[in-house]
């Protein structure tokens, strides 16, 4: 199955990386505004194939993109020095136009995964620009704060991650909802389970985690100045739920016709992937306290999108 990535710079390449390692996909085609670039990476990463998965990637143009059953999209500028949020996002949507239009014309029948931050609201923009509808336009979103709450969890409580079901909602930035309140770890609510092993999840130890999960990206910008394995290895997870239609339940970006009053906003819920896109939507019961969060982070994102005349 092909899989299209525009935009080979750290994220994209690194989620092409990942999906070659994963073996996810048979063919893979790379597309930069910089086809030197896109080459270049494609090269990279296909000398590492032969010690792990047989997969084809190259580089190409729009056109080798039909027949994509996903496209990611991880094409973007960065913030010139002293440039608003706002002027930065709008620079990003000409790129997206642009992107979004080559894309469409070759795949038109594709799924597009959105890595471009901010994520929500490019998703927002991908969405009005392509046309398709809200659940064939994914953005990462909460994919990688969920994993990192699940895996701070899972060190908490001395069990593997993949034992917790807990889940990040709303943007993927500052005003994001970590959702404690209907958390499992087993079938056993959290907070149970937690002092059932004699290890509590006070509202002290909550809010060290959600701090972490919340400030990892800004720890790892210090090192190294962007991050990138994580989300490529998020990109990849997402991309294997949708080509092997697995009907994952994973937290992804949308726009949602509305949450808590606000319309046509994009965040990240609990969401069923597969071959499709997104199959359904999941709202997981919330205490008052998240459900204002909620609100409050739809109303941040909302804030930008609604200022981009879609
Ligand atoms: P990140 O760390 O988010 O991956 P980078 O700057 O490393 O950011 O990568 C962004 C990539 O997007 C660059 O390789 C750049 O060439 C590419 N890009 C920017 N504008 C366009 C465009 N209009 N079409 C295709 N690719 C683009």
């Amino acid at each position: 199955m092909k899989i299209g990535i525009v935009g080979t710079g750290m994220v994209g390449s690194s989620a092409g990386y990942a999906m070659a390692l994963m073996g996810v996909g048979t063919e893979i085609v790379l597309v930069d505004a910089n086809p030197a670039l896109a080459r270049a990476q494609a090269q990279d990463i296909a000398h590492g194939t032969p010690f792990a998965k047989t997969v084809a990637i190259r580089a190409g143009g729009y056109d080798d993109l039909k027949g994509a059953a996903v496209v990611v999209i991880a094409a973007g500028v960065s913030q010139k020095p002293g440039e608003s949020r706002l002027a930065l996002l709008e620079r990003n949507v000409a790129v997206f136009r642009s992107v979004i239009g080559g894309v469409m014309a070759a795949a038109p029948e594709t799924i597009l995964l959105i890595a471009t931050n901010p994520v929500d609201v490019m998703t927002f923009a991908a969405q009005r620009i392509s046309g398709l509808p809200a659940e064939r336009v994914i953005g990462s979103g909460t994919i990688l704060d969920t994993a990192r709450m699940r895996s701070l969890l899972g060190d908490h409580l001395g069990i593997a991650p993949t034992s917790i079901h807990a889940y990040v909602l709303g943007e993927h930035g500052d005003s994001e909802v970590p959702v404690w309140s209907s958390a499992m770890a087993g079938s056993v609510p959290i907070v149970s389970f937690a002092e059932q092993i004699g290890r509590p999840l006070d509202q002290a130890a909550r809010q060290s985690i959600a701090d972490q999960v919340r400030g990892a990206a800004y720890t790892i910008i210090e090192g190294k100045g962007a991050t990138w394995y994580g989300i490529g290895a998020g990109l990849a997870r997402i991309v294997r739920a949708i080509i092997g239609d697995e009907r994952a339940v994973l937290s992804v970006s949308q726009v949602n016709p509305d949450i808590e009053g606000i319309s046509d906003v994009p965040l990240s819920l609990p969401r069923i992937v597969g071959a499709e896109g997104v199959i359904a939507n999941l709202m997981p019961d919330l205490d008052a306290g998240e459900r204002a969060a909620l609100k409050q982070s739809a109303e941040v994102i909302s804030g930008f999108s609604s200022k981009l005349g879609f």
